[in-house]
């Protein structure tokens, strides 16, 4: 079989699982590479995050003793997603099929070979999906599935339980190209390019080594980068509450009038409440069509493609 795989590790801090990481891999391609299930040119390619500690230089010398792996060292951190794009743009070139893992082995290295034979089985995408959330805290398990709900529930398209673990195949590496924005979602972006995909379901690990790089400060900004990145619902939000205030103030304009005529109102009562009602509803609902336009703004700039092609029937032979 001559179908290239590359694999794209981001490695952030990750010295103390590095070499234990790199064994693995080599022993999973040794093994595909012997099923012919993928051509012997495959490779690994590490993605060095501004790491603070000896994670490049541990990567230099693997590379050194070890051609199947590879380094690509980033100018400074840059974050998971990013050095997680950056990786897979660098794979493209080269590769047929990438997948992208995280260093610390908290995704199943065996999951692997099921996600290359459905890439034989046609799929351009394959998502790893982890079927439980054990291994989790109480805290974490709650906030992350309480996250993807809310996620749904802003029209975002995002297959629940996945994280990065997911192979992609050459060309809906080449259509993410074309997604320019700078706030990037991963998650949220490979469902929207389509293709065949399908899932592969695995056990998900306690961290191998070292300590999580995402503090709750960190997974916060990572949580609500998703949600304002991918959706324009808040400002919708903001609008039908507009609204609802504004018919609110008709609601207290009937009832002031109501109480004026009974004549158990103080001078000046009835206009106070209904001003403050009708101004506050009208104020809100103004702010919420200048989002809906800032909104159409911010859509327009990520100038993203409004097609994809998968494929092209005609009748010109070559
Ligand atoms: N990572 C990265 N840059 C960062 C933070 C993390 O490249 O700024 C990498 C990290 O080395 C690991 C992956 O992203 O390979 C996932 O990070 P981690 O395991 O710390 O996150 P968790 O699994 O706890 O959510
Ligand atoms: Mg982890």
């Amino acid at each position: 079989m001559d179908k290239i795989l590359y694999m794209v590790v981001p490695c952030y801090n990750e010295e103390a699982v590095l070499e234990e990481t790199t064994a693995r891999l080599r022993e999973k391609f040794e093994s595909l590479i012997k099923e012919d299930k993928i051509s012997p040119k495959s490779k690994v390619l590490y993605v060095n995050d501004g790491s603070k500690d000896k994670t490049w230089n541990l990567i230099k010398q693997i590379h050194e003793k070890d051609k199947m792996f590879r380094g690509i060292c980033l100018s400074r951190n840059r974050g998971h997603q990013n050095a997680v794009l950056c990786g897979l743009m660098q794979a493209k070139e080269e590769a047929d099929m990438v997948i992208s893992m995280d260093a610390d082995l908290q995704d199943d290295i065996n999951a692997i070979d099921e996600m290359v034979d459905k890439y034989h089985e046609g799929f351009d995408v394959v998502y790893g999906v982890r079927n439980s959330r054990k291994t989790d805290t109480f805290f974490k398990r709650f906030t992350a599935q309480a996250y993807y709900k809310m996620l749904l529930f802003m029209g975002v398209d995002i297959v629940y339980n996945h994280a990065d673990f997911r192979l992609m195949s050459k060309r809906v590496l080449k259509e993410m190209e074309n997604y320019k924005e700078v706030n990037l979602f991963l998650r949220g972006i490979v469902p929207m390019i389509g293709f065949p995909s399908t899932n592969v379901y695995y056990e998900r690990h306690e961290r191998f080594a070292g300590e999580s790089k995402y503090p709750l400060k960190k997974m916060l900004h990572f949580a609500f980068d998703g949600i304002t990145s991918l959706s324009v619902k808040p400002i919708r939000l903001i609008t039908t509450v507009g609204a609802g205030i504004f018919f609110l103030s008709i609601c207290m304009l009937i009832y002031s009038i109501v109480i004026h005529f009974l004549g158990k109102s103080l001078v000046g009562w009835s206009s106070l409440m209904v001003s403050v009602w009708a101004l506050g509803g009208l104020q809100i609902f103004s702010i919420g069509v200048i989002g809906e336009y800032i909104g159409k703004i911010y859509m327009e700039t990520k100038a993203r493609p409004r097609f994809i092609v998968q494929e092209y029937l005609n009748d010109d032979e070559e």
